[in-house]
Parts: structure tokens; C-alpha cells; sequence
């Protein structure tokens, strides 16, 4: 860590950049302190850095999407925002008078971005609870009456259209998403991309719908193959036994709707017992009964269903679609304050004009799992420049 010691204090904060130099000692570290802000080349908007341990400059857009572009910065930024806010491609070609293409073109290069910055922020990520549960995007539809359930089911069987969703009721942080079929492959994925997005020592209590290949998949992830000990010296070891870890907690909720209408939900613990699975939400003062189930699955198809109905007008093809959720889960992780999150200001604070005080301050998932101290603007996500590997400090 290089600390400046003479000259005057450094106006330009460089503590989110690194150096981008291959051969540099402190290529790739953000916060070495050997970056220095160096002005606008050319007249330009952006602003040059140079690297004082290998005497490199680069320009601060270097590796995000707005590097070398020559429209203004400004335009693709609220360009992303519109999609953001659900108003899909075409809708977002109109308001910019630009070929659809080309919308698509720029969701195309934000969700490499979004995706390297979900990857790059979104690990060791400590969780009480996981809900996993699958939704399919034609939900409006059904919603709407203009497709039947079963009829849409049929449909989609057929598209890969299911829509995975991984999150955590408490801090209401989505850990993962994720776009396919509902078949045997796309569970173990899915169950991996979640469990890379926790701690290693991370168990949760984990909570999916009667689905039974997350079963097959939770098991091949949180448990060891035991070699049993042998009963007597001679003769051949015994098989290798597969033993779920004794913290596992898993329950199942099975839902059975008829002619549009949940008839019965039952839940089923699996893996410890209902003793232990009801000991970690009662401090939430939840527990596992019918109610409770109808309460997650309520916010995650609130959360959900508001972007099933934006995805769903677009209908891109499957990587259309999952661009759409890569934006939809930094968006609403980093950027969107939710008001049943919001924290108490310990004094209210004056606004301007006539209106009372504010009481509150506005507090997004990210922030209730402790993965940053602020709400992101949207700019700043896709000006963030992703490092190389993961860094002590976070964001
Ligand atoms: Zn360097």
C-alpha cells in the first residue's frame, strides 16, 4: 500500500481502479495506492490514470462498456435504465428512435458486464435461509386468464422458459438466477451456481417446492461420501455410504393447485428436523406452516412476477432472456431501495420545500447482507471496472 507523502492531498479518488498491466507488480490489485488521476487526454470526457509503479496510464473506462464508445455516455446509461424499469426492447427503440437491434445489441454488452459484476461482488455471501424455487416467464398470462395454467405448462415444456430463482428471505438478496428447462440437468447447475455464491461453511436452511430433482441435486452438493469402517479385519470394505452433512437442513413444500386455486400446500423437513428447521426462524417469528410458506413464496413472486411480466414481452430467445435477468438481479440487488428494508434515520432529516422529514433511509438487499454501504446508481455499475480476481476490501 503506497500512501502519498508529499505534495497536496489527491482530489481524485483512484481506490476503485487497478492497474490493468500484465507485467506490472501491482496488476489487477484494487487500492495499492499506486494509481494517480492524470487528467483528460484530449479534451476528453474521461479521465486518464497513471500507474506509478510501471508508469502506464489507461483511461478510467478501460475493460467496462462504455470504453472506446463514441455515443454519449449519458444516452447508454438511460438506454439500460429503460430496460431496467421493464419497459422492454422495443419500447426502449421507440423512446430513442434507434433499431431495436441496436437495443439489443447494447442489453447484449451491459449483461457481460452485469454478469462479471454479479460474479465479482456475489461470494462468501453469508445466508440464515435459501429459497429456491422455479417460475415460469408466461406467468402474466396466466395472471391475466389468457392462457390456462396447464395449457401454458404444455407450452412451456416445450420452450425452455422456466425461470430459476435462488433468495434470501431475510436480506431478500437475489443469490442466483437463472433461465432453461425444468429437467434433470438444469437442477445440479442451478444448485451449484447457489452454492458458489455462498460461504464455503455456509449451510443454510434450504427451502424448495416438491420439485424432485433438487433433492437429487441438493444431496450431491452438502454431503460427503463416508467409507464405513469395516466389522472385521478380513473380507472386502464395505460400499462407500453417501451421508448428508448433520447441519443440512432442507424442507420441502408441496403445493397442489386445482383448477387455478391452491387447494393444499404440505411441507416436509427432509433433512433435520422440524424442531431445527422452526429454532432458525423463529427469531423472524416465521414458522413452518402453511402461512409461512404462501409469506416466501409471496415475495418472491412479487419480486418476480414484476419482471416475468417485462421479460415476457420481449421473448428474445433464451439469451435474451437471461440478459434481461442479469440486468433484473444487480438492478434489483444494488440499485432498487426496498421499502420493507428501509432503516430508521436516527435523526429525520429536513427535505427541501415543504414536505415533512425523512424519517427513513433507503436500504437495498445488497446492503441488508453487508455487500456494500450504499445504494449503486446504474452508472456507476456499468462504469465499475471488474478486477481480475477477488479483492480483500469488497465494494
Ligand atoms: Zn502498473
Amino acid at each position: 500500500m503506497l500512501v502519498p507523502t508529499r505534495g497536496r492531498r489527491r482530489q481524485v479518488d483512484t481506490s476503485m481502479h487497478f492497474c490493468p498491466n500484465p507485467d506490472c507488480a501491482s496488476r489487477g490489485w484494487v487500492g495499492w495506492g499506486t494509481l494517480r488521476a492524470n487528467g483528460h487526454p484530449n479534451g476528453g470526457p474521461w479521465r486518464q490514470r497513471l500507474c506509478v509503479a510501471c508508469r502506464r496510464s489507461f483511461l478510467e473506462t478501460l475493460g467496462t462498456l462504455l470504453h472506446g464508445k463514441r455515443v454519449s455516455v449519458e444516452r447508454i446509461v438511460r438506454v439500460i435504465a429503460c430496460l431496467a424499469e421493464g419497459l422492454g426492447i422495443r419500447g426502449t427503440a421507440r423512446v430513442f428512435e434507434v433499431d431495436p437491434n441496436t437495443v439489443l445489441q447494447g442489453l447484449g454488452e451491459a449483461a457481460e458486464q452485469l454478469q462479471a459484476f454479479s460474479q465479482h461482488v456475489l461470494h462468501d455471501v453469508e445466508v440464515r435461509q435459501g429459497h429456491l424455487a422455479e417460475l415460469f416467464a408466461l406467468l402474466s398470462a396466466v395472471k391475466a386468464g389468457e392462457v390456462s395454467e396447464a395449457d401454458a405448462s404444455e407450452r412451456l415444456e416445450r420452450s425452455p422458459q422456466w425461470v430459476w430463482v435462488a433468495m434470501d428471505p431475510e436480506s431478500k438478496l437475489l443469490l442466483a438466477i437463472d433461465v432453461g428447462n425444468r429437467t434433470r440437468a438444469m437442477a445440479p447447475r442451478f444448485v451449484h451456481h447457489v452454492a458458489q455464491v455462498l460461504a464455503p461453511d455456509c449451510a443454510p436452511l434450504l427451502l424448495t417446492d416438491g420439485f424432485r430433482e433438487s433433492l437429487t441435486a441438493l444431496l450431491t452438493h452438502y454431503g460427503p461420501w463416508v467409507q464405513p469402517p469395516r466389522r472385521q479385519a478380513p473380507g472386502p470394505a464395505p460400499t462407500p455410504r453417501w451421508m448428508p452433512l448433520p447441519e443440512l437442513l432442507y424442507a420441502q413444500v408441496v403445493k397442489t393447485v386445482r383448477h387455478r386455486r391452491l387447494v393444499r400446500v404440505r411441507h416436509r423437513v427432509v433433512f433435520g428436523s422440524l424442531e431445527a428447521v422452526n429454532h432458525v426462524l423463529a427469531p423472524l417469528g416465521w414458522h413452518l406452516n402453511t402461512a409461512f410458506v404462501e409469506r416466501i413464496n409471496l415475495s418472491i413472486r412479487q419480486q418476480v412476477a414484476a419482471v416475468g411480466r417485462r421479460v415476457s414481452t420481449l421473448c428474445q430467445g433464451e439469451d435474451g432472456l437471461r440478459q434481461q435477468w442479469a440486468l433484473y438481479q444487480v438492478y434489483d440487488n444494488f440499485c432498487l431501495p426496498h421499502a420493507s428494508l428501509r432503516q430508521p434515520l436516527p435523526q429525520p432529516e429536513p427535505t427541501n420545500g415543504t414536505g415533512s422529514a425523512t424519517q427513513w433511509r433507503p436500504w437495498t438487499p445488497a446492503m441488508a447482507a453487508g455487500l456494500t454501504d450504499h445504494v449503486w446508481t446504474l452508472r456507476e455499475v456499468l462504469l465499475y471496472r471488474v478486477p481480475p480476481w477477488p479483492q480483500p476490501a469488497g465494494v
